[in-house]
């Protein structure tokens, strides 16, 4: 059968982007697949760029004269400027600085025909338009649960991430079920196509745009945020979600009116200097406690889980005298945002980043490939490149194995190198210089219902697998007392799909810590990362009540 979807070569590429700065195509969605008038209206400012003649407009002329030279003699040109990996398959390069020349000619030609030249007529609004519209917006993009039943589904589906750019919330795998985010441009096509191939699927959402607006509740006023900051010393609620600064606030309110029970550690910076913080909970009643490790975070938009972690550390702080059986004998160690850039940015631009915001020193081939094809190139954009390490796969065991990307566009992207980012080195080095106390790593995402344990690398099990399967049932049979909420327990591979350079796996296999789970918050995917705000206590209190199981267990066996 032959692919039907019709998702335009031209169009259809990932996009690089960064805050302040609209590339082309800036409505176009994380799949990057913009709209053509956009592709075309910065193709043309280029052009118009070109006639002012800068520095990098008379080299690439020069280029080009090369790629001319090239054909005529077959002989080898020279590389790329700045990297000599990109002369490995220059040909794509001229292939793009032909597109460009020839988007030139038919401009130059459309001036000459009296057409807009002072970007002032249409084109210019348009234009206009695209540079002034900053944050990413989602109007009419819908998500779409996928159902592939074979092997064959599932590799035509990743076709989808891999040639058209479209971004799956989590991967296709066979018999299982997969979350696609799709613009609106390309959904008939889609359905279309699944329709085709007789994979099952269902809307989960109609319009994100529509949802996010509704997740969060603004606050009432500034004067009323004021008023809870002089009542309750400190501006946190639990009604909504709340930016960096108010947790920041709220971790040296506690920090400062319980100090003999809770340090606020600083352990480091982030990729854009924002403090990585860590509240460690200590009441000294025990000598030499064992210890728990919660991060919250590591992945931006999944804000249901710093508002977790908040919960359970007002619980064990503000609410001592209820909690004392689980903090008198344990140490808690609470990071409520690893990914503070990662989680400022869903705030501010862009709802669904899931990634840090670092950005990638090494332009790969493809970016370079990108950016001719935008001319960016020759025209001296070259900060644009792709932002972002997934901080879930730069983890220091069985990196980049599996189930992790190379491409510093895609979500998944592992990074560099292992530990590249200031995030996952600062939590590691915290965590190796405790691995004797800290007898449980938790590590809260969103979302799917589940308690992950480890290997996310393998479908091989731990030795000690049913020590984990045993304490995850307890945890779970605890957190499900409260609401019903079901929950599943596995292993990524068993449940969901493989991953490789995640907390946990290094948790267990590198700093030795028993008991390492990850447990993917509400809900199974009505809300999805979306989750109303209205569920944030209900949320914190069942999560609590499976990690006090897991605590208390651990109190047991660390004796
Ligand atoms: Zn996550």
């Amino acid at each position: 059968m032959t692919n039907r979807i019709v998702i335009d070569a031209e169009t259809g590429w990932n996009t690089p982007r960064k805050p302040g700065h609209s590339p082309p195509g800036e409505d176009a969605g994380p799949g990057g697949l913009p709209p053509k008038e956009s592709v075309a209206v910065a193709e043309f400012s280029h052009v118009r760029r070109f006639v002012v003649m800068t520095p990098r407009a008379l080299l690439s002329l020069v280029l080009a004269s090369c790629v001319l030279v090239l054909l005529a003699s077959s002989s080898s040109c020279a590389s790329l400027p700045g990297d000599s990996g990109a002369a490995r398959d220059v040909g794509g390069v001229f292939t793009a600085v032909f597109t460009w020349f020839e988007a030139a000619v038919e401009y130059m030609f459309g001036m000459i025909a009296g057409g807009d030249g002072g970007g002032k007529g249409a084109k210019g609004k348009r234009r206009a338009a695209i540079t002034k519209n900053r944050g990413r917006t989602y109007t009419n993009y819908q998500v779409l649960r996928l159902r592939p039943t074979t092997d064959e589904d599932v590799q035509e589906l990743k076709t989808l991430e891999d040639e058209h750019g479209l971004e799956f919330w989590s991967p296709p795998v066979k018999n299982g079920t997969s979350d696609l985010m799709i613009p609106p441009d390309v959904s008939e096509y889609l359905r279309e196509y699944l329709q085709d191939r007789d994979i099952e699927f269902t809307v989960l959402t109609n319009d994100l745009e529509a949802e996010i607006k509704k997740q969060n509740p603004k606050p009432k006023s500034k004067y009323s945020e004021k008023l809870l900051k002089t009542d309750k010393g400190h501006p946190l609620t639990w009604a909504r979600f709340h930016r960096y600064k108010d947790i920041l606030d709220y971790l040296d309110y506690l920090g400062s009116t319980i100090p003999d029970l809770v340090k606020i550690v600083t352990i480091g910076k982030s990729s854009e200097n924002r403090p990585l913080k860590v509240a460690h909970i200590s009441s000294g009643k025990r000598k030499d406690a064992p210890a728990i490790w919660i991060d919250g975070g590591i992945h931006g938009r999944e804000w249901v889980a710093p508002s977790t972690a908040l919960f359970i550390l007002k619980q064990l702080t503000e609410n001592y005298n209820t909690n004392k059986a689980v903090v008198d004998g344990i140490d808690w160690f609470i990071m409520p945002v690893a990914n503070p850039d990662g989680y400022e940015y869903s705030h501010s631009v862009d709802r669904f980043w899931r990634k840090n915001r670092s950005k990638n020193p090494a332009k790969r081939y493809e970016d370079y490939y990108d950016e001719a094809r935008y001319g960016r190139f020759f025209w001296g954009d070259d900060a644009e490149t792709c932002q972002g390490v997934d901080l879930n796969r730069n983890w220091d065991f069985h990196w980049k194995e599996i189930g992790a990307s190379s491409s510093p566009c895609k979500p998944t992207f592992a990074g560099d190198r292992p530990f590249s980012e200031p995030e996952t080195r600062a939590m590691s080095d915290f965590i190796m210089d405790r691995s004797d106390q800290i007898k449980a790593y938790l590590s809260l995402h969103s979302y799917s219902q589940m308690l992950l344990l480890p290997w996310g690398y393998t479908k091989q099990n731990p030795k000690d697998y049913d020590d984990l399967m045993y304490v995850g049932r307890k945890a779970v049979e605890a957190l499900q007392r409260l609401y019903g909420t079901p929950y599943k327990i596995g292993t990524s591979p068993s449940l969901l799909y493989p991953t490789s350079g995640s907390s946990d796996d290094w948790a267990k296999g590198k700093a030795g810590i028993k008991y390492s789970y990850t447990l993917e918050l509400r809900d199974k995917g009505t809300h999805g990362f979306l989750l109303p705000a209205s569920q944030i206590v209900p949320t914190g209190r069942e999560t609590f009540a499976a990690i006090k199981t897991i605590a208390k267990h651990v109190v047991n066996t660390s004796d």
